[in-house]
């Protein structure tokens, strides 16, 4: 159900699921939740002082204590990822969800005036990194019964739109890699999804609309719904589609 939050609190109970960029906007609030519902939530980000933060909301709520991942995925290595994912196939024997939520924007501009650095940061955080962290995870995400992998796309990542540039290009990538996985492994337990949350009320979203009246925008609560269906059992028949949780 995606505008309604599960009545039974324990719709992630007995799951581990890592969030990437779990200390801020969209993927903190994700990893709260997902805690709330019963999962021992992995945070993966790059300020460790907010992944504390999330960790002791987690704790003080009642919620099973999560693991942190301090990671730079700007700077993170494949065998970063791969030490990763044997670190939790020893801690927690499986992985049952995954929600690839991390990610920059760079500033809004022409594609004449897109620079390498620019385009490789975005790239490399949101797309390159993304993916072998994915990658790296699999084997530990198939011991799972019913492993959901969700990425973040955006309505950029469907239509582009002038002056997204590099973070418009890594959207489509990763709409491309969701529906290239969710083909391979459509025949198998594990699905594979992407959720475009549409605009919502972010540090993100604050960078790229400076100007706006944010008291119109969802929250990353208002969200919840999607992002608890497409980790819960409730969704493990669905696979390849990527969700927009603010429909026009
Ligand atoms: P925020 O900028 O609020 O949060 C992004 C999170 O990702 C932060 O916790 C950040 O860490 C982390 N992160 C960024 N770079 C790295 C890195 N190199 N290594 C590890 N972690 C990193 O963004 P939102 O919550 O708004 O966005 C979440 C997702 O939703 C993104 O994929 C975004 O593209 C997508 N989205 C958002 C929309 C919106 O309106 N907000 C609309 C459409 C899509 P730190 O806090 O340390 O910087």
């Amino acid at each position: 159900n995606l505008s309604s939050l599960p009545n039974d609190k324990n719709a992630l109970q007995n799951k581990v699921i890592l969030v990437t960029g779990a200390g801020d906007g969209i993927g903190r609030q994700a990893a709260l939740t997902y805690a709330e519902y019963g999962a021992e939530v992995i945070l993966l980000g790059r300020t460790v002082k907010k992944l504390e933060a999330v960790y002791d909301e987690i704790v003080k709520a009642g919620g099973k204590e999560p693991a942190i991942i301090p990671l730079d995925m700007n700077g993170a290595t494949v065998k970063n990822y791969q030490d990763m994912a044997a670190t939790i196939e020893m801690e927690f024997g499986r992985l049952d969800g995954l929600l690839n939520n991390a990610s920059i924007l760079a500033c809004l501009n022409p594609v004449e005036f897109i620079t390498e650095d620019s385009f490789d940061k975005v790239m490399k955080v949101n797309f390159k990194a993304t993916f072998f962290l994915t990658q790296a995870l699999l084997p530990v995400l198939k011991k799972a019964e019913n492993p959901s992998i969700i990425f973040t796309s955006s309505g950029v990542g469907k239509k582009g739109r002038a002056f997204w540039g590099e973070y418009a290009f890594s959207k489509f990538a990763t709409e491309g890699l969701m529906e290239t996985m969710a083909d391979e492994y459509g025949h198998t337990h594990m699905r594979v999804n992407a959720i475009n949350p549409g605009a919502t009320k972010t540090k993100m979203r604050a960078k790229a609309y400076p100007g706006e009246d944010v008291e119109k925008l969802k929250t990353p609560l208002d969200l919840m719904p999607g992002y608890v269906y497409l980790m819960s059992d409730e969704s493990k028949e669905v696979n390849g589609q990527s969700i927009d949780l603010q429909p026009k």
